[in-house]
């Protein structure tokens, strides 16, 4: 990619120039990578406006042409998969393989996306089962909201933007959307590419700068009907404190936890764990925090997921070979490796890993953590995972649900009955059975409890959330 690219805003389907710009910062290299605008409260309001004036064209768009347009979007982002890849690598930071994922999974997000506007339906209410309502005729619509103000993470950014603007097409609503100031080069390239697809203009506005500035002011207009946000619990939390009667979607993170019970084969699953600790250098809402493995394979799980880490290859996340990269800034490497420190204070063992390769924290993991200490108790999001041991089902769930969070947890057991009592038990928004929690595919309802969230995402579900119901009766008496 061209050095010191000069982004724009995206206001009204026109690319703007706007008076202040900051340097983008490659997380791997440390070189500047692109300038990117930072929005003024004007610039937000032009994008605001824009929407607003879009809404009566979206609203009114039949179905299959919004389907048509994220079909186009779905054809175009096919055609440059691999330029998409490379865009998410350099700024995120993402092991290309990993960053080819997420290309994939953002085509699945559009092409569900694309079906489901077509199947936007109501429902018939029988009104003659209440005394009085006989000979009334009543059914439902889903109506737009009107303008979606979308702020979205780091981590996952063409993947979380799509969950978003997929929804919001799809529905006929209009969209002010904020990146994360790390990733915005993703969600620049999604707007070109649906301004080429026939998206009318204003539909789609994308604002970039800080997000107490930007992000807040998106969260404060009240010209905005839905703010749907993905990111940290402290900014959800603050979020939905200001957003006042604005519904609000919070996609929030989490300290996932899987139980592996005696009898499995962990032969079968090390390699999954392994995965989903380190992916993306941990920096996964659902990534693989804390393992708790039954007394009787605790020495051998250990003994093989050690074995397994240590194959793991550091390095430049645009070397196919590499599985793990750099956190996406050095305050972050910082923060973690304070938090490892702490671990150690408080009596945590190292088993493998625990500090920097260049810009890189090496794969870690904890054993002895006490469940107070921050890498056990708080969202690590860094390469760490606490292994512990357990005696009964029912201390290893308790030590799970013993979490501020809520967001997915995994159980291996070979016992239907065990199964079926973690399904019940687990205070989470998912649980896997015989996998680990760090698994999403894009149309499952994905969202979590407690700290980790309100409101669910998924094409189907996050229509919901984007939606009015109407009820229309008709009075025949
Ligand atoms: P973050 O710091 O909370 O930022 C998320 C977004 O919010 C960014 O665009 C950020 O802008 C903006 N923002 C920051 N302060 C704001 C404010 N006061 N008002 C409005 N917007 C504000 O999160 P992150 O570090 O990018 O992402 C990591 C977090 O996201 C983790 O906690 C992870 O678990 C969570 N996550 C959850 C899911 C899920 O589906 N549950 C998925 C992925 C990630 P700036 O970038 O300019 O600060």
């Amino acid at each position: 990619m061209n050095n010191r690219v000069k982004k724009k805003l995206l206001i009204d389907g026109n690319w703007i120039e706007t008076e202040e710009y900051t340097n983008l910062i490659s997380p791997y290299s440390g070189k500047v990578i692109a300038e990117i605008p930072i929005a003024s409260s004007e610039d937000v309001n032009m994008a605001v406006k824009a929407a607003e004036q879009a809404k009566e064209i979206m609203a009114k768009m039949p179905a299959h042409q919004r389907a048509g347009i994220l079909e186009k979007l779905v054809v175009l982002l096919t055609e440059k998969a691999e330029q998409a890849a490379e865009i998410i690598a350099l700024e995120a930071a993402k092991p290309i393989t990993t960053a080819r994922v997420e290309v994939s999974r953002t085509i699945q997000t559009y092409k569900f996306a694309a079906e489901e506007a077509k199947r936007i339906n109501g429902e018939t209410v029988p009104l003659d089962a209440a005394p009085g309502g006989e000979g009334r005729v009543a059914f439902t619509l889903r109506e737009p909201l009107g303008i979606i103000g979308a702020i979205t993470p780091f981590n996952f950014p063409m993947n979380l933007v799509a969950h978003k603007i997929g929804p919001a097409i799809a529905t006929g609503n209009t969209i002010v959307l904020k990146p994360a100031s790390q990733t915005p080069l993703s969600a620049f390239f999604i707007g070109e590419l649906l301004l080429e697809a026939g998206l009318p203009d204003g539909a789609l506005n994308i604002v970039t700068g800080s997000g107490s500035v930007v992000g807040e002011r998106i969260t404060l207009d009240e010209r905005i009907n839905l703010i749907t946000f993905t990111g940290s619990p402290p900014v959800g939390i603050g979020i939905r404190n200001k957003a006042g009667l604005k519904r609000v979607t919070l996609e929030l993170g989490s300290n996932s936890a899987v139980i592996v019970d005696n009898g499995i084969d962990i032969n079968k699953m090390i390699g999954r764990c392994v995965s989903g600790a380190f992916s993306y250098q941990g920096q996964v809402c659902i990534s693989l925090q804390r393992i708790y493995v039954h007394e009787n394979l605790y020495d051998s799980f250990i003994e093989k997921f050690l074995h397994e880490t240590k194959k793991l290859k550091l390095g430049d996340p645009l070397d196919p070979s590499t599985d793990v990269s750099a956190l996406i800034n050095t305050r972050e490497t910082d923060r973690v490796l304070a938090w490892i420190e702490e671990a150690q204070n408080g009596g945590a063992k190292i088993a493998v890993g625990g500090s920097v390769d260049g810009r890189v924290l090496q794969p870690t993991v904890l054993v002895d953590v006490n469940p107070s200490l921050k890498v056990s108790c708080q969202e690590v999001f860094a390469p760490i995972v606490t292994i512990e041991k357990f005696t009964t089902m029912e201390q290893a769930i308790n030590m799970v649900n013993d979490s501020r969070f809520g967001l997915q947890a995994g159980i291996y057991t070979n016992d239907i009955h065990t199964a079926l009592n973690a399904a019940e038990k687990l205070h989470v928004g998912g649980v896997l059975i015989n996998d680990i929690p760090t698994f999403r595919v894009d149309n499952m309802p994905y969202g979590g409890v407690k700290e980790s969230g309100m409101g669910r995402e998924g094409i189907k579900y996050a229509v919901e959330e984007m939606t009015e119901l109407k009820l229309i009766i008709f009075n025949r008496n």
